[in-house]
């Protein structure tokens, strides 16, 4: 299988103007390695956050180019393994996050992963290993590995774990991938502004596809298909993502928008990825048991 390590090259921007550090043929299979969000600075509770190098932030490897992927196609991006570090941290600070306000200092918290529970003092919190940074160059200038997007980016979407399959609009030759970010477990906000931060390894499967019309991510798992938005207010975010779902049931089911619409209030469900990166970013989720009953796959 290809690999790729964190240490042939990693960026802190998606951007089409960066050289690509591997080219693979559209569906390949390959473990990437990643550092956490920190670069992995914070080995101890004994690290002063503040003193950190806050240039080192987010960092994805990649980019990642895809033979055959251009500007209108998509990229899917399957997720078939994910392994985390031993050692997960998080932290707070003043301006960080939703209780940001409240903190007067800087801290960071080690959380130690074993047994396949995250231990936090001596709460044991279950792994939901995710990824929070992913995605491919966007179409203007770079964007910074910290902002989502429609070219993905740092969605912090709990459901980007193992078994899900993501779908990015294509903006450039070769898509330009790159992920990074892992998390141990994140609740939906990730109200702290971190999750259990934590290096890894992803094995993914890269593939381009053409013809299928995206504006911004999709994801589908065993159970649901969903549309992930993200705004300057969660209320732009929601919304945006329910009516690009409404417009895609409705269109790839042959139904009016009334009746989609009124379908979708009845058994989707608008759900909050997060709620403290420089966009927000929300998911409507469709369950695959109603798209069985309409008789059409959504991609
Ligand atoms: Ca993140
Ligand atoms: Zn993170």
């Amino acid at each position: 299988m290809e690999t790729l390590s964190c240490q042939t090259g990693i960026i802190y921007d998606f951007n089409k103007n960066h050289k690509p550090i591997k080219t693979v043929a559209s569906g390949t299979t390959i473990e990437i390695e990643t550092y956490d969000c920190f670069q992995n600075q914070i080995q101890s509770a004994e690290t002063v956050v503040s003193e950190i190098n806050w240039e080192q932030i987010n960092p994805a490897t990649g980019p990642i180019f895809v033979e055959g992927a251009n500007p209108g196609d998509v990229l899917k991006v399957k997720i078939e393994k994910l392994e985390i570090g031993a050692q997960g941290v998080m932290v707070v600070g003043p301006s960080l996050g939703v209780m940001g306000h409240r903190m007067t200092e800087m801290e960071a918290k080690i959380i130690p992963v074993r047994n396949g529970m995250a231990i936090f003092n001596e709460i044991e919190i279950p792994l939901n290993p995710m990824i929070g940074v992913i995605g491919v160059a966007p179409e203007k200038e770079g964007i910074n590995c910290g902002t989502p997007g429609s070219h993905g980016g740092n969605m912090d979407n709990k459901m980007v774990t193992a078994g899900a399959t993501l779908y990015f609009p294509v903006f450039t030759e070769g898509a330009l991938f790159g992920l990074g970010d892992f998390h141990a477990a994140m609740g939906d906000g990730e109200i702290s502004v971190s999750g259990i931060e934590v290096p890894g390894k992803a094995t993914i499967t890269l593939e381009v596809l053409k013809g299928v019309k995206l504006k911004h991510p999709m994801l589908e798992n065993d159970e649901v298909v969903t549309q992930i938005v993200s705004a300057e207010t969660l209320d732009q975010a929601c919304k945006r993502a329910t009516e690009e779902m409404v417009d895609r049931v409705a269109e790839k089911a042959g139904m009016s928008l009334s009746e989609a619409t009124m379908l979708l209030s009845a058994a989707g469900q608008v759900e909050v990825c997060q709620i403290v990166d420089p966009l927000m970013t929300a998911r409507f989720v469709v369950p695959k048991w109603l798209l069985k009953q309409l008789n059409v796959e959504l991609i």
